[in-house]
């Protein structure tokens, strides 16, 4: 079958390659002009199928009123919320009863579970180089309520399967060797199965591999969808139309005015997010993989010559102006943990803000959409990176008419229209 992609962000390009594996010839369309340029360009680089979780947590306002107390909370809402923001909010509130939270958090991990495999099954077939490393994620606690509200969250791992090892101060420095310990850390939970890697970089790498595989990929180009008697017949681009048997949107926070046209409305929101990319040697100077610490919910990831630290979530609709104020926790968290990366490389950080895909569910939207060779590969909000593999190889899956190899939820009625 010809299949067109729109979006070459990592799960485009995941997408993609499984569909290129499963013997489909492969266009994709890129509105930039190159891939990861968006979302997936400079993410907190964590693969965590065990830190995944929805955001819409049981007492949830309860949590926000708790962190907008204390000053410090991960959650921003940095502008008047309009009708998009506000029936966003509407929804995350109502998935946030426990049968809810729990039901999509065993999902997601075991998406991302599935997805992390897919990445090291890709590894080991391909020479592809991405500064991976597979030494876990270790959160991070200041605060012993942190260790105890925790153990909720570790309850889940176990019986999702999931390893952990609850590590004291002396078990922080032998893991974290360069971490400095008189900076109010008290402990963490050493999450082993996790891995780290820069998703930009993956990317490229993975395009690639496509590319030599004959997928046709166009940077530059916005694509929009032509529907033909119930199913869509073509993707126009600026300059030309291409003919397709069938569609995958991996559209992220565009996903939404590619599907407007046909009455459908996938429930994705921009939370839009902060990092700092600094040059420092991490092996010497930073993490030695990843850290998650909790006071500033805040990730440092080592990208070997370079030390990525990412956070924040401000809801601000489409808006990617860069805010100092934003990036104060950031530098906050690192001057905290890594003293001795030098006021020098802390300076000439480079600053970087993108637009995380969320549902208010927190699971991303993987599926056929109402139109009958439409698929949806979108909503990955904070765990693109981690669930990308995973999602394209079921994308894939459904396009060739086979199951997917994980259970998928019900996508919203939004997305089936009408007629389901
Ligand atoms: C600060 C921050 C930290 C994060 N940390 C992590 C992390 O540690 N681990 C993790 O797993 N995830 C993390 N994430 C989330 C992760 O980066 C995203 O979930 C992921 O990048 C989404 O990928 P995507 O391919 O769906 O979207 P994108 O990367 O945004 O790609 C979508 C692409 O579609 C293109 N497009 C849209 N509309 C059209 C159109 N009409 N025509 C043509 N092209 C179009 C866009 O140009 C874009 O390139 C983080 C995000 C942020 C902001």
């Amino acid at each position: 079958m010809r299949v067109v992609v729109v979006g070459a962000g990592v799960v485009g390009i995941a997408s993609a390659w499984y569909l290129s594996k499963a013997g489909h010839d492969v266009d994709v369309i890129e509105h930039r002009d190159g891939p990861a340029l968006e979302t997936s360009f400079a993410n907190a680089a964590q693969i965590s199928p065990a830190l995944s979780a929805p955001w819409a947590v049981p007492g949830l306002l309860r949590k926000v009123l708790g962190w907008w107390a204390a000053g410090n909370s991960p959650l921003v809402i940095g502008k008047l919320p309009d009708r998009e923001m506000a029936r966003w909010l509407w929804q995350m509130y109502k998935a946030s009863s426990p049968e809810q939270y729990l039901a999509s958090k065993r999902y997601m991990v075991t998406l991302a579970e599935y997805s992390r495999d897919r990445l090291a099954e890709l590894r080991s077939e391909e020479p592809i180089d991405y500064f991976g490393r597979q030494l876990g994620t270790m959160v991070l606690f200041r605060d012993p309520r942190q260790k105890t509200a925790y153990e909720k969250d570790l309850k889940v791992l176990d019986t999702l399967g999931v390893l952990y090892e609850p590590v004291d101060k002396a078990g922080l420095a032998r893991y974290e060797p360069n971490i400095n310990l008189r900076g109010g850390a008290i402990g963490g939970v050493l999450l082993p199965g996790d891995e780290t890697g820069d998703c930009h970089r993956f990317t490229q790498e993975l395009a690639a591999l496509c590319t030599k595989r004959g997928v046709r990929i166009r940077y530059g180009s916005a694509a929009e969808l032509v529907e033909s008697g119930g199913r869509i017949s073509a993707v126009r681009t600026a300059g030309e139309e291409i003919a397709t048997d069938a569609a995958v949107l991996a559209t992220g926070v565009g996903t939404n005015r590619l599907l407007s046209p046909f009455g459908l409305r996938a429930p994705i929101y921009p939370m839009k997010g902060y990092s700092l990319t600094i040059v420092a040697d991490s092996d010497e100077l930073g993490p030695r993989s990843t850290i998650s610490d909790e006071t500033y919910k805040v990730g440092l990831t080592n990208l070997g010559d370079r030390v990525r630290v990412g956070g924040t979530a401000e809801l601000a609709g489409y808006d990617l102006a860069l805010s100092e104020r934003r990036f104060g926790t950031l530098f906050k968290a690192v001057q905290n943990l890594f003293p001795r990366i030098s006021a020098e490389a802390l300076s000439s950080a480079r600053r970087w803000t993108g637009l995380r895909p969320m549902t208010p569910q927190g699971p991303p939207l993987v599926g056929a959409v109402r139109l009958r060779n439409l698929f949806i590969n979108s909503g990955h909000g904070t765990l693109g990176w981690t669930m990308a593999c995973g999602s394209g190889k079921i994308v894939a899956d459904l396009v060739s008419g086979k199951a997917s190899e994980v259970a998928l939820p019900r996508l919203p009625q939004s997305l089936l229209g009408s007629s389901a």
